[in-house]
């Protein structure tokens, strides 16, 4: 049996980061850069004012106190936006408004709050030092510099930045188009009556929603039966797909069709995980097409695509971080024996007295879909003897962007 180390390894060793293409910038949130961005302007571009206030040279107010304030004759106004600017002689200042750009000719700013102004004067009654409230040009971002690495995921903070440095579209890695099959004879698509013995198939559509998470683009194959010829005819709609994603038959009963169509169309190789949920678990390539093969209880499929399918799409998408970020969290209401298997627990995540607790979701039976819901991480118990205990901290794969949080 591999350990997933292995399995994922292996896995990663058939999977390169996609082509590129270019994205508006208003439509490039969540994608991966696939270039370096450098800076083409310093930011700010100028030095400009932080306040509200007035513009002087703090060599005209370097004697100012409450005993003998200076006054400072107003000859003009620069407000944000503004081209052309006054030029300020000795014993002048100017009234600026914040986001401004400063004249040359003056060194420093002080805000309104501390002068008073009528008359065409300002009165000071204590020096400023030069460079006060003023943000120099090129004091967040200098000319030249790398900014942003290739492989960063925008988000909010990072578009903020592009359209900042004048991006109006940035250079991406291409999303993969990833093909997701559900096989089984038992199985019938939401919205349709169940018979009998049937159930829904409700790992096409976890996995879609997945897929879309991680970055990915799905592609609904739909459900095939346990049918040979049937799966060989749709498995061959996936060739042009990025990556292949099926669930269930990769068993060992009769009906667990998927191993053997797959060995017959393309290469694949059957391994045994030291893992639950989702010990079988398929891997090849139809033509070119990466082939992973994930078990069919929903859990098991759940946490295998985790472990194994969005480390493959986040390659894919040459994202510089392909893991879920590891936290350490107190283990609570529970005791965990450790296994020859390593064990992935849905768990709930909360703050108690600022200790983050981590709470198994009740039945962690692999059927037990309701366990996902609500479950902010999946704690691990690595492989070896004797337990866990309530109380010891315990590592946690945090699953989403923190939410929802709560036991
Ligand atoms: P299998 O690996 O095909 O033996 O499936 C294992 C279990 O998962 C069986 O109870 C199946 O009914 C169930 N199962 C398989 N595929 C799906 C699916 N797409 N949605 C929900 N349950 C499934
Ligand atoms: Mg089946």
């Amino acid at each position: 049996m591999l350990s997933v180390e292995e399995a994922r390894a292996r896995i990663l060793e058939h999977v390169a980061p996609l082509g590129t293409e270019r994205v508006a910038l208003d439509a490039a949130a969540r994608r991966v850069l696939a270039a370096d961005i450098t800076s083409r302007e310093p930011i700010p571009p100028f030095d400009n004012s932080a306040m509200d206030g007035y513009a002087l040279r703090a060599e005209d107010i370097s004697a100012a106190s409450a005993e003998s304030p200076v006054s400072l004759r107003l000859v003009g106004e620069v407000a944000a936006g503004a081209e052309q600017l006054p030029t300020l002689s000795e014993g002048e200042a100017l009234r600026i408004f914040t986001g401004a750009p400063v004249p040359p000719s003056a060194n420093t700013v002080i805000e309104q709050e501390a002068v008073s102004a009528d008359d065409g004067q300002v009165t000071l009654v204590a020096p400023v030092r030069p460079g006060n409230h003023i943000r120099p040009k090129g004091e967040d971002i200098t000319l030249g510099s790398v900014v942003l690495r290739r492989g960063s995921e925008l988000g909010p903070a990072e578009i903020g930045v592009l359209a900042t440095l004048g991006y109006a579209a940035v250079e991406v890695s291409r999303q993969p188009r990833v093909a997701i099959l559900g096989t089984g004879d038992e199985l019938v698509p939401p919205g349709e009556p169940l018979r009998p013995g049937q159930i829904r198939d409700s790992n096409a559509y976890y996995l879609a929603a997945a897929v879309r998470r991680a970055g990915g683009i799905p592609l609904a194959l739909g459900i095939v039966g346990d049918d040979e010829p049937a799966l060989r005819e749709r498995l061959t709609q996936a060739a042009d797909a990025d990556l292949l994603l099926t669930s269930g038959g990769v068993s060992v009963g009769e009906h667990d069709l998927v191993k053997r169509v797959l060995s017959e169309l393309g290469s694949i190789a059957f391994w045994r995980v030291r893992v639950r949920p989702g010990k079988p678990l398929a891997f090849g390539l139809l033509g070119s097409t990466p082939v992973l093969g994930l078990p069919g209880n929903p859990v098991s499929a759940a946490v295998t695509f985790e472990l194994f399918g969005r480390p493959a799409i986040c390659r894919m998408l040459g994202a510089t971080s392909i893991e879920r970020p590891l936290i350490s969290a107190r283990l609570t209401g529970a005791t965990l024996h450790r296994t020859d298997r390593r064990q992935y627990l849905r768990c709930r995540l909360a703050t108690a007295e600022g200790v983050l607790m981590a709470h198994p979701a009740g039945n962690q039976g692999s059927h037990i879909t309701t366990s996902l819901v609500g479950a902010s991480g999946l704690l691990i118990v690595y492989e070896g003897e004797g337990a866990v205990h309530d109380g010891d901290t315990v590592p946690v794969l945090l699953l989403n962007d923190g939410m929802p949080w709560g036991v």
